[in-house]
């Protein structure tokens, strides 16, 4: 399948979730929902899928993802090649283990274990050179909204964050715009318009820190309580490339759901294209 990511990457978040039998379990559910069939998928559907278990069950987890089109990811790394760090986990490792991408900056990494945006840099940096695709977070505050800080806040942590990524890696890397203020929000996720809106803001400031054209090829993927019932809304929105979800990943039937929103939104895509 040609790599587009624009086509729509949908991508689940387990977090701190799932015992090794339910990791194991939902795998299995979102293989078997997603396979040719499965949900009427169709073999030129270019959606991507990917699910991101907790660090110990990557392997197994990995083993039922094999031969299925549902990629592996991690939740995070420690950038560095090897050495005297405990309890961390290395590019080298995830690579290893079949991840193929790696989530970093995620604003529970950033506001509640206290990433700055210098580590997040570093992260990419270490992520991209050993080979591994990196989906970046970014996301504003609730405060930061109010006080219509988005705009420069979305600037500080893709400035800071993509400080020094060399040019021939971008094409391996995506953005999440997921405002902190809808993760895990029962009441509020942002609107069709926010989402497009502030998406725009990040392929603007993209574009001028690596020019229109690879702007215009960036997958920007929206996060914040993507459900089944919002998820076509935000989908077809455009510059919404895909959706980045948590809660509802650990529910097979509605993550295949929003996988299924999101392939109805590429096929229309592409027909008026
Ligand atoms: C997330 O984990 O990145 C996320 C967006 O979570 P939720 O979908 O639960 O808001």
């Amino acid at each position: 399948m040609k790599r587009d990511l624009r086509q729509k990457f949908v991508v689940g978040n387990w977090k701190m979730h799932t015992t090794a039998t339910e990791a194991m379990q939902l795998a299995r559910a979102v293989v078997d929902g997603i396979g040719i069939d499965g949900m009427g998928v169709k073999e030129d559907d270019r959606v991507f899928v990917m699910i991101c278990p907790p660090f110990p069950y990557l392997a197994l987890v990995g083993e039922i993802l094999k031969g299925s089109r549902v990629l592996l990811g991690a939740q995070n790394l420690y950038p560095e090649k090897e050495g005297a760090f405990t309890g961390e986990v290395s590019p080298t490792m995830l690579l290893d283990l079949g991840c193929k991408f790696v989530i970093l900056g995620h604003s529970e990494r950033r506001h509640k274990l206290g990433e700055s945006d210098a580590f997040i840099n570093h992260k990419v940096r270490v992520a991209l050179a050993a080979g591994l695709d990196v989906i970046l977070c970014v996301g504003e505050t609730l405060e930061q909204r109010k006080a219509n800080q988005t705009e420069a806040l979305l600037d500080r942590q893709l400035t800071c964050g993509l400080a020094d990524v060399p040019a021939d890696t971008l094409i391996r890397l995506s953005i999440a715009y997921e405002p902190v203020w809808a993760i895990g929000n029962l009441e509020h996720h942002a609107t069709p318009q926010q989402a497009q809106d502030a998406h725009a803001v990040i392929r603007r400031r993209f574009a001028q820190m690596f020019g229109e054209k690879s702007a215009q090829a960036l997958a920007i993927q929206y996060g914040g309580s993507v459900k089944p019932d919002n998820a076509a809304a935000l989908l077809c929105r455009d510059g919404v490339d895909g959706a980045l979800v948590g809660g509802a990943s650990l529910i097979a039937d509605q993550f295949l759901a929003i996988v299924l929103a999101a392939i109805s939104a590429s096929r229309t895509k592409r027909k008026s294209a």
